[in-house]
């Protein structure tokens, strides 16, 4: 038998449970983490509910003021970065143990090939216990694993008995595994996705799977076609990819109250374009896909998205495209509740500075390199953009 042995780990409601953890007289209230709810005012979204906050149908990403009405006794809390970090890394730690093969997907989330640490460790849902248990020794918390031949099919079980779940899929029952699920659990259907395949009459991937490949080509395209039947029969061979811990880098901000100038929103844009460049060059990532997520009045949502010919990592880069795709995504005739932007696409660490070459993007990387260094010593503002200013003076 030589099939791979792939684990999905997800944290089960990972910054409540911290949170939880460090105070135990929350356990069995409602707990919210994420903006100030301001007795229903707020206006950011929820990171994290635990358990007993989803009762109330409070979710991850829902308006806080939406999650205030519809559980007001919920205990709210702010997030608490450091916190979360330091259990983060102690779990990442935690699986390294068991393979070097770990793909971070998030703080609380990582696939692990575990293929080659059967022999040692014994088999997938032994390793997988065994990691569920050293997380509740060491970190008092609980995990959520998913056993299987393959990253998709792992993630989907992972996700299936939560909390503190552990759902094993044997090598060769994976179609059997995935018919009975809802294609909303087919990874690449999204909302327009799962309307073209109930249009063909499907409703679960079993549907899907007993599609004749020809028609799925014909609704979706060769890759898209293809890629929905492979999936519904759990065939997914992309490898577990550790050194890429991050997908993306981003910073997103809800505006104190919905914005009709579109110069203040540019500015912001323009200020978190120069946040994001900066944390890409202290973690040494650089990223070709530029994606802008902008929110209007009354919660709708658009994002809208850019590859690159070459990786990004300044502001001098970064933000031509990323005004670019505002002015795209825009309504101007709505206000402006939320603006984004992420970088995706990472590729190795940037260019190395030529320091003795003028001009490009070298010279784009050395001034950033700078201002980096300024903004470390001195706070941040310290040095304006150009633009910046510019904005500035226009407005009087
Ligand atoms: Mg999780």
């Amino acid at each position: 038998m030589n099939a791979r042995t792939i684990l999905h780990v997800d944290m089960d409601a990972f910054f409540a449970a911290v949170e939880e953890r460090e105070d135990p007289t929350l356990r069995g209230k409602p707990v919210v983490i994420g903006a100030d709810p301001r007795g229903g005012k707020g206006r950011g979204v929820v990171s994290t509910a635990n358990y007993e906050a989803r009762k109330f149908g409070v979710g991850s990403a829902m308006p806080i003021g939406e999650a205030w009405r519809r559980c007001p006794q919920a205990v709210f809390l702010p997030p608490r970065g450091k916190l979360y970090g330091d259990a983060s890394r102690a779990i990442f730690e935690i699986f390294e143990h068991y393979t070097e093969l770990v793909e971070g997907l998030s703080v609380d989330e990582a696939f692990l090939d575990v293929t080659a640490s059967r022999r040692l460790f014994g088999d997938g849902p032994t390793i997988a216990r065994a990691i569920k248990d050293e997380i509740r020794a060491k970190q008092s918390l609980t995990a959520s694993v998913g056993v299987a031949s393959s990253k998709y099919v792992a993630k989907v079980a992972s996700d299936l008995d939560k909390p503190d779940g552990l759902v094993v899929v044997e090598p060769g029952s994976e179609a059997e595994f995935l018919a009975p699920l809802d294609i909303k659990r087919l990874w690449g259907a999204g909302p327009k996705g799962q309307q073209a395949l109930r249009g063909l009459g499907c409703r679960t991937i079993g549907d899907v799977a007993a599609l004749d490949a020809a028609v799925l080509v014909r609704r979706f395209g060769e890759a898209g076609g293809m890629h929905f039947h492979r999936l519904s029969h759990g065939l997914d061979e992309r490898r577990v990819s550790p050194g890429h811990e991050r997908k993306s880098l981003g910073k997103e901000r809800t505006f104190g109250e919905d914005v009709s100038d579109r110069r203040v929103v540019e500015r912001k844009l323009l200020g978190l374009c120069e946040g994001v460049a900066a944390s890409l060059r202290r973690k040494k990532l650089a990223g070709t896909t530029v994606t802008v997520k902008l929110r209007f009045e009354g919660f709708e949502t658009l994002t809208r998205r850019c590859t690159l010919d070459a990786p990004v990592d300044t502001v001098e880069t970064l933000w031509p495209a990323a005004r670019a795709l505002f002015h795209d995504a825009d309504r101007p005739k709505q206000k402006i509740r939320l603006i984004g932007v992420t970088v995706s696409g990472f590729e190795s660490a940037p260019p190395q500075l030529g320091l003795f070459e003028t001009g490009g993007p070298d010279l784009d990387h050395r001034v950033a390199e700078v201002v980096d260094r300024l903004s470390e010593r001195y706070g941040r503002g310290t040095v304006t953009r150009a633009a910046l200013l510019e904005e500035k003076k226009n407005d009087g």
